[in-house]
């Protein structure tokens, strides 16, 4: 089975996000089942500087406005395939902002052009052909489309990692992006006047996915949906699921060289004291100390979080906090440590070694999203036996087994959901949580659990592979 990933970022090469640990983890991941995955990247300088074993497959003399060369090359043991076209991404700023912190203003050809090779090669302009095309977010969405428009090509599966970004565009660049105007309906590319390149993944694909079931379900309610939950409701026979992992040999307490190692939930007190020393933390504090590690932005809900920190602190507990984002919530958790020093430290910023060690050293870790496609920050935790107060949405609800009575008095509970997320059910959520820590062995019990949850790509990877197979062999 081949498979070709078309994406925008891929760890270690260039990243903004959680998508890039995704194309960058699952090549080696499918390997395992039989899958070898090869990964379409932009040529940006990144890529390019680190592009080994170059060998140029294809020269075209204009792709979107400049004459471009398709790569093939490996990085990183990732086996590449580069499109270098200088006048589309050879340039100082980021993946997708220019130095002005804005858009791109030709964002839309630079992953036009990115989707066009990957249509191209799927139908056979080169010597390997893929046997299914995985598309990752809007930056590839216009692959399944092209290839519709162009008459077929192998089947293609649409993977959305966060709806919210919906890859919008001005509709009088139709023409200029090579879309066949036919696609210009409400069942096609067109949203709400405009152009969106997922919603053309999304229309056209084969099969579409998202990073877990719940999200999945989440999806086609329109309180989530971003208003594309009309089509994936019409086309719910094609939507699944399947949980993103994490890298469980860079996420392992027992080698990691951020901390010092353990493999018991007794293990972790090192890192306890030392995180607290860190922080300037309260060494006495008689309640659970808490991290959140985070973007600062409206959806990880911390805004509800400022507004329960009394009822954690009453309890005993405290919070550090590592984030960095938005420059009213960075103010309001300064002002809070301000206040509630040194029973709330925070950090500004991002550090991913800190992150290890907080990871490590903290008891419980908070992640009240208002949405959470999948979530990572979860998965680490539970794998350094520090217990998760998540938020019941997407990939939170699905990774965490909540502290009921049945599950604890099953011996299985690796967390705690809130539900609905509100400020009251949050302070109760917070309150539950205080009571659990003072549990010293239901707690033990749900670190046990949550150092021992299967938290890798393995499973995933069988998921994927089984979906190709079947897309496969439909075709
Ligand atoms: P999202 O992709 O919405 O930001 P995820 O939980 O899926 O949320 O992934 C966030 C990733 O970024 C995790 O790997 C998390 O550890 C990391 N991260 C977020 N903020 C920071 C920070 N300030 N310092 C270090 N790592 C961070």
């Amino acid at each position: 089975m081949q498979v070709l990933s078309v994406a925008s970022e891929c760890v270690p090469l260039v990243k903004t996000g959680g998508l890039a640990d995704v194309t960058g983890a699952l090549p080696a991941a499918l390997a395992a089942e039989g899958v070898r995955m090869r990964v379409l990247l932009p040529g940006y300088r990144a890529v390019m500087a680190r592009i080994e074993a170059v060998q140029t497959l294809h020269d075209t003399p204009d792709l979107f406005g400049g004459p471009a060369r398709l790569l093939a090359g490996r990085a990183a043991g990732l086996d590449l395939l580069v499109v270098d076209a200088p006048h589309l991404y050879d340039r100082d700023g980021g993946l997708y902002l220019g130095p002005d912190g804005g858009d791109w203003p030709d964002n839309p050809e630079r992953f036009a052009a990115l989707c066009w090779m990957g249509a191209e090669i799927a139908r056979g302009l080169t010597d390997w052909q893929p046997d299914v095309v995985q598309c990752h977010d809007w930056q590839a969405g216009f692959v399944p489309q092209y290839l519709r428009q162009a008459g077929g090509g192998p089947p293609t599966v649409m993977t959305v990692h966060n709806i919210a970004f919906t890859g919008s565009v001005d509709a009088a660049r139709l023409g200029a992006l090579r879309l066949a105007p036919e696609g210009y309906t409400p069942e096609g590319f067109e949203f709400y006047g405009r152009i969106s390149a997922l919603k053309a993944g999304l229309s056209a694909a084969d099969a579409i996915t998202t990073v877990s079931p719940t999200y999945a379900r989440e999806l086609m309610t329109p309180a989530f949906g971003m208003g594309l939950d009309g089509l994936l409701r019409a086309r719910a026979d094609r939507v699944s699921g399947i949980l993103n992992g994490i890298d469980t040999a860079l996420w392992n307490p027992a080698t990691d060289p951020a901390i010092t190692p353990y493999d018991t939930p007794e293990g972790k007190a090192t890192s306890r004291a030392a995180l607290i020393a860190e922080m300037g933390l309260d060494p006495g504090a008689p309640g659970p100390l808490c991290i959140v590690v985070s973007r600062l932005t409206e959806q990880k809900g911390l805004d509800l979080l400022l507004r329960c920190l009394p009822v954690l602190l009453e309890q005993g507990g405290q919070l550090a906090l590592l984030g960095t984002g938005d420059p009213g919530m960075e103010s309001a958790w300064r002002d809070a440590a301000a206040e509630h020093g040194p029973r709330v430290a925070v950090r500004i910023g991002y550090d991913e070694t800190m992150s290890h060690r907080m990871m490590a050293g903290a008891d419980a870790i908070l992640v009240p999203s208002r949405f959470e496609p999948c979530g990572l920050t979860q998965l680490y935790a539970l794998r350094y036996g520090t217990i998760p107060l998540v938020a019941q949405v997407g990939g939170l609800a699905d990774t965490v087994i909540p502290a009921n009575p049945a599950a604890v008095q099953a011996g299985v509970a690796t967390g705690l959901h809130i539900h609905p997320l509100t400020d009251t059910a949050l302070a109760l959520g917070l309150q539950d949580l205080c009571a659990l820590w003072r549990q010293r062995a239901v707690w033990r019990r749900m670190q046990i659990n949550a150092m021992a949850q299967d938290v890798g790509w393995a499973g995933s990877a069988r998921a994927y592979g089984a979906l190709y197979a079947r897309l496969a062999d439909r075709s």
